[in-house]
């Protein structure tokens, strides 16, 4: 108990009802902002926090209640802001997973964007006025740009490898390479997709070297078939021996088994237009006689999430047989914003220019430079004394496991702190970063906090952003 000389601290019995503080200027203000249910259960809840500090002896006087009404005004708007929100990506990586990946061209926008107001011809034929197929919107696209017979559109690439190996290989056998069993982020690993897909996997060869005659070897009468893995987020090298997509067309058609190989990103594209090193395109693994070829929509197609199996017209109709392509299909939304990609792919000089994961893989180092030198001012005026700004060279990277190794040669920041080198004030101003209204993600390295702007397009809200360093995020 309290000496009776002290002042007696205040009670939670005199603190304001919740109709005191809806009744005040502010709580009316939440109550048009955000209704009358979520603005009276956010100021129950801060009186009931003002109630626990009270009992705690944290407080000694009670808050007016209009004071109550803005900090429920607070938690309501930091309630609001959306989880999945907009972010720079500076990290370097094109294609990062973690953020979404592929950018989608405006052109794709528009089409998604109108598919989710309206009705649209999904599953109906406007000719015949009779029920039509979803896949047929794109299915023409794809053969044309593939060269292959068929094709049929997934969830993403991962469904489409499951699909594939549940429908040519239940109960049977899939050879693959030892060197070829990855694992791919995200905890899909070739060998517990093949397990969940009813499928025996045969292992030949070993980690570098696998050759013909292990495959010919392992082919029999259980074999369902044979997988080729674009072993696209890592490379082998030195003593090295694989077995091209040619000579196992081949082997495995001798026995009468088909092909399947699993190009992961994939490409409709040559990027060595842009310079780069030569990414298979589906045109080639189609070309080399894979019965099935498999890949991602949003890794280098540059499109929504989707996975495609293009190939052979009887085993695509064996697949959309299967029952596991109802629960693997994709929503109209992502279709529309797919076609509208699509078609962008029939004019590929200007290619480059309109789809964002192009463009963005396309840009010089010179180009990057010169933006980071128009940005170091506005940056270093934002981010105050207390730290240095340098501008370097750096190396970006495609991503998604496309070319792991190809490196882009980018520009943009290194931030240090001023004074001793401290590793905490380094994150703690990459969580200034994340907190800013549109986060912005960099990567720290050789203590420094490195912003590649190789993705920064938008430079005038990234400086938008850059203002609310310091004050509230
Ligand atoms: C990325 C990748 C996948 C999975 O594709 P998602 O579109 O991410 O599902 C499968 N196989 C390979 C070789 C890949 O690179």
């Amino acid at each position: 108990m309290d000496a009776p000389s002290r002042p007696a601290l205040p009670s939670p019995r005199d603190l304001p009802s919740v109709d005191r503080v809806l009744a005040t200027p502010a709580g009316q203000q939440a109550v048009d902002a955000f209704g009358r249910a979520p603005a009276t259960q956010a100021i129950r809840a801060a009186l009931d926090e003002v109630r626990a500090c009270l009992l705690a002896g944290k407080l000694v006087a009670l808050p007016a209640p209009d004071h109550v009404a803005l900090a429920a005004t607070d938690a309501l708007e930091r309630d609001a802001r959306t989880r999945l929100r907009p972010v720079f990506n500076l990290t370097g990586t094109v294609l990062h997973t973690n953020l979404g990946r592929a950018l989608l061209a405006e052109e794709a926008v528009e089409a998604a964007t109108r598919a989710m107001r309206s009705a649209v011809a999904l599953e109906y034929d406007l000719a015949t006025g009779t029920r039509g197929e979803r896949d047929d919107h794109v299915r023409e696209l794809l053969i044309e740009l593939t060269g292959a017979e068929d094709a049929t559109v997934v969830n993403n690439n991962a469904a489409a490898v499951l699909l594939v190996l549940n429908t040519l290989g239940l109960r049977r056998e899939a050879i693959v390479s030892r060197g070829e069993l990855i694992e791919i982020g995200g905890a899909f690993r070739m060998p517990d997709i093949m397990a969940r897909a009813g499928v025996r996997l045969v292992e030949v060869g070993t980690t570098n070297r696998t050759h013909p005659k292990d495959y010919a070897g392992a082919l029999n009468e259980a074999t369902g078939l044979v997988l080729k893995v674009h072993t696209s987020n890592y490379r082998i090298e030195g003593f090295t021996k694989e077995v091209s997509a040619r000579e196992l067309a081949d082997i495995a058609h001798a026995k009468d088994v088909p092909l399947v190989n699993d190009l992961g990103s994939g490409t409709l594209f040559d990027l060595a237009r842009l310079g780069l090193a030569h990414e298979p395109t589906v045109r080639e693994a189609v070309a080399e006689g894979a019965d099935l070829v498999t890949f991602s929509g949003d890794k280098l197609l540059g499109g929504p999430q989707t996975g495609f199996i293009v190939g052979r017209a009887d085993l695509i109709a064996a697949i959309n047989r299967n029952p596991m392509k109802r629960a693997l299909r994709v929503d109209k939304i992502r279709l529309a914003a797919l076609e509208a990609t699509l078609r962008l792919y029939r004019d590929p000089d200007r290619l480059a220019a309109r789809l964002p994961t192009l463009r963005l893989l396309a840009r010089t180092r010179a180009d990057i430079a010169a933006r980071a030198h128009e940005l170091a001012e506005p940056l270093a005026a934002a981010l105050g004394e207390d730290f240095d700004i340098e501008i370097v060279d750096c190396v970006s990277q495609i991503g998604s496991g496309a070319l792991p190794l190809e490196a882009l040669p980018s520009a943009g920041f290194a931030i240090r702190p001023a004074a001793e080198a401290s590793g905490g004030r380094l994150n703690a101003l990459a969580a200034t970063l994340r907190a800013l209204p549109v986060p912005v993600i960099g990567r720290i390295a050789e203590g420094a906090l490195i912003l590649d702007l190789r993705c920064l397009e938008d430079e005038q809200g990234f400086l938008d952003s850059l203002a609310h360093v310091g004050g509230p995020g």
